[in-house]
């Protein structure tokens, strides 16, 4: 019988494969964490070969752990770390670089090239300001810097993907008929797909110098892409639903209506807007993305604001500072203190993203007094994610014209109650944290398993999501309004402080 429905979860720090069962739950995991190579400051690779062996590794992990083989698995979902390119041979199935993970600041002179003077010269096509976290520029880079990539990707003799589609491409038996394709979530994030048409857009292409022969073939997110290869341990099982791993995480909350939202606290913060069939563009520093497609139906597009750095802020204390011995630990700190103690921490560490994209800002840390304490520190360090989360919802209202009614939350940071309780506060809406934490491994599940009819359809999937715990705002509203007033004043802080002669 097929119970289960498999999903990949191939991540920035590692790649896990999950089993779930109908009713959503996890039964059980795999998981194996990746080298992070660091070439030089801002360079950021990962080995696509290690990448590929390890989610072999996790499948028959998750596999015996479950004492399950592949004839009890109706289906595959994958779903991604984004942007992050490789380009490798058709004919050997041999990286020809490592993958440039989406973090890699390396093409901002190329970014700058492109630009012109306008960073938004693509924006009404691809929904996207020219940046150096998108695939577009890591892809040109791999094709100027690499001895004889550009000859051989002109004779047709390279493919590109990121690594859903690397992960397909093996899984599905890679130089002996592996199908090269993507969905139109990860498409999205090359700032090469048309928002309108899903299709690659030839001009931009010409403009970055890819050849279309590089490129796999944009589907939708859930639809039997092909099935596992004879030499894999779940043979014959068709692989059935991609979406990058934002998205997954937006589907696995359920949040499929416009004017639905989720926020994924990790390493940096995620929210998510969906705006239904309508592509809306932002005019306060938001990306435009696609939200998920489903065969042949029509497409969900989505507003996204994305800040750089939240989780990172407790490791820089964790490990930086070292006033804590372990992440969760700085809940406990903040918490031997009543409030902040006037001062506010500007995490602008890489400059400032949504909706700021300031990369000339540096973090702060401001209304410092004697009085201050290392427990003031670390309840700055939560509110900053919460005062950056409110400045990106405020984004969303003002492009969409919807005011949110509820947050829906997940990533690491929402273990953290203290942190939960003050976002409600500072949003004015109730903060919702669902059963299954695991949202974006479930995202994919689900769109897998809806290409094959193991779930009937959204509703049936809606009836999963259960509400764990919810938040409720007690602050008084002046107390609400003075402190964000005191947060955007810090925040002009940052501004303007790389000169050109910075080194
Ligand atoms: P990612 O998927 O981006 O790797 P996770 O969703 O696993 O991230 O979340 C990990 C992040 O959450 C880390 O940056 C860590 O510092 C932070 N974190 C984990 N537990 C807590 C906690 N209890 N309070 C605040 N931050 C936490």
């Amino acid at each position: 019988m097929t119970d289960y429905i498999l999903s990949i979860d191939q991540g920035t720090s590692s790649t896990r494969a999950i089993v779930f069962d109908h009713s959503g739950s996890i039964v059980s995991t795999g998981q194996l964490e990746h080298e992070q190579i660091f070439p030089r400051a801002g360079w950021l690779e990962h080995d696509p070969n290690e990448i590929w062996n390890n989610t072999r590794e996790v499948i028959g992990q998750a596999l015996s752990k479950a004492d399950i083989t592949r004839h009890n698995i109706a289906a595959i979902g994958i779903t991604n770390q984004r942007e992050t390119t490789v380009v490798w041979d058709r004919t050997t199935g041999e990286p020809v670089y490592n993958a440039i993970v989406w973090q890699d600041t390396r093409t901002q002179s190329i970014v700058d090239r492109l630009a012109d003077g306008d960073l938004d010269r693509y924006r009404e096509s691809c929904g996207l300001p020219l940046a150096t976290y998108f695939s577009g520029t890591k892809l040109a880079w791999i094709l100027e810097n690499v001895d004889g990539v550009r000859e051989r990707a002109d004779r047709g003799e390279l493919m590109f993907g990121t690594t859903d589609t690397w992960v397909l491409w093996n899984l599905t038996g890679g130089v002996k008929g592996g199908v090269h394709v993507t969905d139109v979530t990860n498409a999205s994030r090359t700032m090469f797909m048309d928002l309108k048409t899903l299709s690659w857009n030839e001009s931009t292409l010409a403009d970055f110098g890819v050849p279309a022969s590089m490129l796999p073939e944009i589907r939708s997110s859930s639809e039997v892409y092909g099935t596992a290869s004879a030499s894999s341990l779940l043979r014959e099982t068709p692989i059935a639903g991609i979406l990058g791993d934002q998205q997954a995480a937006t589907f696995g909350q359920a949040a499929f209506d416009r004017g639905e939202t989720k926020n994924t606290y990790g390493t940096g913060n995620f929210l998510i807007f969906n705006t239904g069939e309508e592509i809306v563009r932002s005019k306060n520093g938001l990306l435009t993305t696609l939200g998920y497609q489903l065969g042949d139906a029509k497409p969900h597009y989505a507003l996204e604001g994305s800040i750089a750095v939240t989780g990172s802020l407790v490791q820089w204390l964790r490990d930086n500072l070292g006033i804590l011995s372990k992440s969760s630990d700085v809940e406990k700190l903040a918490k031997t203190v009543d409030d902040n103690g006037g001062v506010y921490f500007v995490p602008a560490f890489s400059g400032l993203f949504a909706p700021y994209w300031r990369s000339d800002a540096r973090g702060a840390l401001v209304g410092m007094t004697r009085f201050v304490n290392k427990g003031h520190i670390a309840r700055a360090a939560l509110e900053a994610t919460a005062f950056q989360t409110r400045e990106v919802l405020d984004a969303v209202n003002a492009d969409s014209g919807v005011d949110l009614a509820e947050l829906k939350v997940d990533g690491g940071m929402i273990a953290n109650e203290t942190l939960m309780q003050f976002q409600a506060d500072i949003l004015g809406v109730p903060v919702v944290r669902p059963v299954v934490a695991e949202t974006t491994a479930l995202g994919a599940a689900y769109a897998a398993g809806l290409a094959v009819g193991y779930w009937s359809g959204l509703d049936e999937l809606r009836a999963n999501w259960k509400e764990q715990k919810r938040w409720e705002p007690s602050m008084a509203p002046e107390e609400r309004d003075r402190r964000i007033r005191l947060w955007k004043k810090a925040v002009t802080r940052t501004f303007d402080w790389i000169d050109d002669d910075t080194p």
